[in-house]
């Protein structure tokens, strides 16, 4: 693996197909090969009561890969911890560092790590605002040559593309990928049961959009830049 590779990271399924599937998808166009990493199974963010945990993770990450293979992504790393209690450990740090080292991404897509505004109480979660912290931090070790030394050596990322962002400035016009946007989500059934109505509320008021009626991906860039001196 080398040049031409994305990577996505989530907290839980579903989490990158609110940010930036439309904008993974134009990649693969392009002929880059895409990767997801979630590191949850959202399993408590379910809507029916009567199933097991291990069910509930199971329907999670079926609907997960199902959703992944729609784009055209190549492989969903789960990373398995528990949903509503991911920490910021040096585990996981070293998990995402050890990943992108092994895949060498050219651009990673995250939940922005600066947006700690707190008003709106779903993008804020706990779990989105540990990864966003989490995926920055490994992008820093991953570059690093004595932080987790491993066999496939560093990797700088150039760029970092943070979806959530409070202050985003760089846009992707998704207008004429709009239906393929919305019909990922009929991949999530256990999350939005009642797809259409959740479709009509997802274009009405989570995809931004401008007054000439085109919509957009959104994301705040950051540019990996090494200082040498
Ligand atoms: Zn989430």
């Amino acid at each position: 693996m080398a040049d031409k590779t994305i990577l996505a990271i989530g907290a839980h399924p579903d989490d990158i197909e609110f940010g930036c599937p439309v904008t993974v998808r134009n990649y693969i166009g392009q002929g880059y090969t895409a990767y997801y990493i979630i590191a949850t199974n959202g399993e408590n963010g379910f809507k029916k009561k009567s199933m097991t945990r291990q069910e509930r993770i199971s329907v999670r990450k079926k609907e997960q890969m199902k959703a992944a293979s729609i784009v055209g992504v190549k492989k969903v790393f789960f990373l398995d911890y528990k949903d509503g209690f991911l920490e910021y450990t040096d585990e996981l740090r070293k998990k995402l560092t050890m990943i992108i080292k092994e895949l060498k991404p050219e651009i990673i897509f995250s939940f922005d790590p600066a947006n700690l505004e707190f008003d709106n109480i779903n993008l804020n979660h706990r779990d989105h605002r540990t990864i966003a912290r989490a995926v920055f931090d490994a992008v820093f070790a991953a570059k690093n040559d004595h932080i987790y030394p491993d066999r496939n050596g560093k990797h700088m990322v150039k760029q970092m593309l943070f979806f959530g962002a409070h202050k985003p400035d760089y846009k992707v016009d998704i207008t004429d990928s709009l239906q393929f946007k919305l019909d990922i989500f009929r991949c999530f059934d256990s999350q939005f049961p009642n797809y259409n109505n959740f479709a009509a509320f997802l274009k009405e008021n989570i995809i931004p959009k401008d007054e000439n009626g085109r919509y957009y991906e959104e994301f705040r860039k950051v540019d990996v830049v090494q200082i040498s001196y």
